[in-house]
């Protein structure tokens, strides 16, 4: 479906292997027009060039660990005169000392700060979403199956996108009835900046290429798409969903050898 005449915000793109990518490029092909965020001016300069592909120049600067940034982000687009149809949410972090061992030597410090990063951002985001989705809209943030099984090394990342997916229902009931819809994506494991962070990634990624039911792992470009699926209208009837776009690999209780 063509979304043409739509405009979104994407949150979380740090590079070409990032998830975010894959969904912008799903969103490009169907002419959508993009605001790119990036927590620094480091991050923005390494996505300067990447993002010329998608018909914009557009960086907005939000550190969403920091007060007032998301308000003052949604305040800027409002102020340039622009409406939003949907938002990607497509960002998470905690101290990758602590993606490794025991989930019990989690730091308070890095506890708070992966909840505040990785969850409470997306309910300031939505939050600030009526605002600038006067005629209703679309909104996704990217969870994980370690919110729902454990996972080596998930540790607080896990906790993070639990309470995340819990968010989501909720927010989907806030703000149902002004038309804006909250989704979720459980994304099955793709090699990123921020997945390089948990111990021993590579093993989950072979864990998974063998036990999902098609065994193999999702692309990048499947993510995307099924993104691309929640932020336009073919998914009009649904919100409150965390869909599952892992080859299959969360219906598998036991596989033998
Ligand atoms: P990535 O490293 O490409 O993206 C993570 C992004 O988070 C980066 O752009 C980074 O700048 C941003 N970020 C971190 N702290 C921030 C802050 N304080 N303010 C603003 N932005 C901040 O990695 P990715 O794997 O593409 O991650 C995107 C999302 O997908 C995350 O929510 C991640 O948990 C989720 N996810 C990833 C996988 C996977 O295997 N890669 C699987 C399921 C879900």
């Amino acid at each position: 479906m063509s979304m043409k005449g739509k405009v979104g915000l994407v949150m979380g793109l740090a590079n070409k292997f990032s998830i975010a990518y894959g969904i912008s490029e799903s969103l490009r092909k169907r002419n959508a027009e993009l605001i790119f965020t990036s927590q620094t001016e480091y991050f923005k300069n390494k996505i300067t060039d990447l993002i010329s592909n998608f018909n914009t120049h557009e960086v907005l600067l939000c550190d969403v660990s920091k007060d007032g940034d998301i308000d003052r982000l949604f305040d800027k687009i409002l102020s340039d005169g622009k409406k939003l149809d949907f938002i990607v949410h497509s960002l998470a972090f905690s101290d990758k000392n602590e993606l490794c061992g025991k989930y019990y030597d989690t730091s308070r410090n890095n506890f708070l700060n992966a909840m505040n990063i990785s969850c409470y951002s997306f309910t300031e985001v939505c939050r600030n979403a009526r605002k600038l989705m006067t005629h209703g809209g679309s909104i996704v943030t990217l969870t994980y199956y370690g919110a729902e099984k454990v996972v080596p090394n998930y540790n607080v990342m896990a906790l993070a996108k639990a309470a995340l997916e819990t968010s989501v229902k909720y927010l989907a009931e806030d703000l149902g009835e002004f038309g804006i819809r909250v989704n979720a994506v459980s994304a099955g494991p793709i090699k990123t900046l921020a997945s390089s962070g948990v111990s021993q990634f590579s093993k989950i990624l072979e864990y998974e290429r063998t036990r999902s039911p098609m065994r193999r792992n999702v692309t990048q470009n499947e993510i995307g798409e099924a993104c691309a699926f929640l932020l336009n209208e073919m998914s009009s009837g649904i919100t409150g969903e965390i869909l599952h776009v892992d080859c299959g690999s969360n219906v598998i209780g036991v596989k033998f050898d």
